[in-house]
């Protein structure tokens, strides 16, 4: 269904760069309607577990805990903090905005999403720790990974084969977060 077919991408990536491990702690940001925590929760089990937010509503998933709300809200970020009740180890972020056409209007949202899941992963990560975060070709691009490349040992540019190629969607790969 629409769910796996979502999830496809977070496999092509795991495949290739071995993002997920049973036992960890990792939060979906973006998470409707659940392919990315569907393939997570599979992939962190035994002993791992998700902490899903978006501002829609998602079917019930075993092994993630989901929050809806809007994630650029300070309220709403805080429970989903609360909800992890400690470090994680893997943020990923497939958070868009649903598009008005205006092209400027729509790049400087989805800039503002990807800013907020780095805040927030810069936030809850544990040293060490991981972030995926989709973003979109454009000129706020390489300050986004200038940003990440201040933080974590490694940024990597990924477009997995089952993102369109005509889409103009990227994911950032941060690996290995150092507190700065
Ligand atoms: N990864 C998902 C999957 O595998 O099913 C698909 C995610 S979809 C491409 C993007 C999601 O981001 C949408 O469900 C949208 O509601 C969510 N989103 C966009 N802005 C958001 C916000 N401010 N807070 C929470 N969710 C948001």
């Amino acid at each position: 269904g629409r769910r796996s077919r979502a999830g496809y991408k977070l496999a092509e990536l795991d495949r290739r760069d071995r993002l997920l491990r049973p036992g960890m702690v990792v939060v979906d940001l973006g998470a409707a309607p659940g392919g990315w925590s569907e393939y997570a929760a599979g992939r962190v089990a035994p002993g791992g577990r998700v902490v899903a937010v978006d501002r829609l509503p998602m079917a019930p998933i075993a092994g993630v805990d989901f929050v809806q709300g809007d994630f650029t809200e300070a309220a709403v970020a805080e429970t989903v903090r609360a909800r992890l009740g400690g470090p994680a180890d893997l943020v990923l972020s497939d958070m868009a905005p649903s598009l008005s056409g205006v092209r400027d209007r729509d790049r400087a949202l989805a800039e503002a999403l990807a800013l907020a899941a780095i805040d927030f992963a810069e936030g809850v990560l544990r040293p060490g720790g991981d972030l995926l975060v989709k973003v979109f070709e454009g000129p706020e691009l390489a300050a986004l990974r200038a940003r990440l490349g201040a933080a974590f040992a490694a940024v990597a540019t990924r477009k997995p084969p089952a993102s369109r190629a005509r889409s103009s969607e990227l994911y950032l790969l941060a690996r290995h977060y150092s507190h700065v």
